[in-house]
């Protein structure tokens, strides 16, 4: 039988997926259900606003959306203070990332980033041909401000990329960090500022809508918004920028009823707030179980916790025990953080059943 064989480039990347869902686990466990608190979903759901619109406008599903995402775009513009033409929709951050690598990094150039940060950045680079550079977290877990501006200077990358809040650590840069970190960007380089978190984190903590050649900021409606399974998220960045996705980007990659369901979200702010109210609680409860059992855990400005194992190895075990017990949850994999476990923040009762397993499991 003939081998049909991809481009040299992608032929050259090991087979991966990165990220094992939840799905596959329980198909390979023989799990009827898990306790799902692996991948920062939010147990709290869309707002019933957003539900009920999406449910009245189902039977249009016969249409494409509006591959402007205009009315969105315009009640983002209104509540950022920017205009309509600084922001872009996407089917979610992760698209909107490999749309970023493909229109910036690309075949033969660099990308920097940090070594064990969401890895949606690093499969887009590789995918499409770019070359990428790390440097390592700070040893609590924050992201090294000061190495990436060092290793941007000396590289020149396409893109430096940021989570922040970061995913896994849960940690975040001061808004200072930020502003020097922008300040101190190449000018030929774009600061790729991944906010999939910031709803969890003090607004006073972000700096206000820069809009700037060199930055590009993406949110989304996955985590506080509970709408991670419709896929829709936006870039703040300038007209240019928007314009230069225009010409790569899927017209009508951003379904209609996650365009309506967004909007939807967006004039519901007391469930939203409601949402972040509960995720406290919830990040304390974590704590306070870490505390009791002995253990450190970093302090987070998202939707989960990590807890201190002590090696890697250890919390691999950990993994696979709960996951043996039926409850999902993930682990950084780059130290210094792999010796902790990553979990999201369930609703109370799914935070009481995870208490228990988690007591229960002995550390070798
Ligand atoms: C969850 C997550 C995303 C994914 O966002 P989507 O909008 O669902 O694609 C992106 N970045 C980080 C840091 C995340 O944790």
């Amino acid at each position: 039988m003939t081998i049909l064989r991809a481009t040299p480039a992608i032929e050259a990347i090991p087979p991966m997926t990165p990220f094992i869902g939840p799905e596959q686990l329980m198909r390979e466990g023989g799990h009827p259900h898990i306790l799902r608190l692996g991948a920062n979903e939010s147990a709290f759901g869309p707002s019933p606003r957003a539900i009920a619109a999406m449910a009245t406008e189902l039977p249009r599903l016969s249409w494409y959306g509006d591959p402007e995402s205009y009315e969105l775009r315009e009640t983002l513009a209104a509540r950022l203070g920017c205009k309509v033409d600084e922001i872009l929709i996407g089917s979610g951050i992760d698209d909107l990332m490999g749309l970023a690598v493909r229109a910036f990094v690309g075949p033969g150039s660099i990308a920097l980033t940090t070594r064990g940060t969401y890895p949606t950045f690093a499969y887009h680079v590789t995918g499409y041909g770019g070359g990428l550079e790390t440097v390592d977290y700070r040893p609590d877990g924050t992201i090294d401000v000061d190495a990436l501006i060092e290793r941007a200077a000396e590289l020149q990358p396409g893109i430096v990329y940021v989570a922040n809040p970061d995913n896994p650590s849960g940690t975040m840069c001061t808004r200072g960090q930020i502003e020097t970190l922008l300040e101190k960007t190449p000018p030929q380089t774009l600061l790729l500022l991944d906010e999939a978190y910031a709803e969890f984190a003090p607004p006073h903590s972000f700096m206000s809508t820069t809009i700037d050649a060199r930055l590009m900021r993406v949110r989304t409606f996955s985590k506080a918004y509970g709408m991670a399974g419709a896929r829709v998220g936006y870039a703040v960045t300038t007209p240019r920028n928007v314009e230069t996705f225009g010409k790569i980007r899927l017209q009508y990659g951003v379904n209609r009823n996650a365009q309506i369901g967004a909007l939807a979200a967006l004039a519901d702010d007391a469930y939203a707030a409601g949402v972040v109210g509960e995720v406290e609680r919830g990040r304390e409860e974590y704590y306070a179980l870490a505390r009791s059992l002995g253990r450190k855990t970093i302090p987070s400005f998202t939707n989960f916790v990590c807890i201190d194992y002590g090696s890697a190895q250890e919390a691999n075990a950990v993994i696979v025990d709960l996951m043996a017990r039926g409850v999902f949850i993930r682990k950084p994999f780059a130290p210094p953080l792999d010796g902790y476990i990553r979990v999201t923040v369930g609703t109370a009762p799914e935070r009481s059943e995870f208490a228990e397993h988690l007591r229960a499991v002995r550390p070798r």
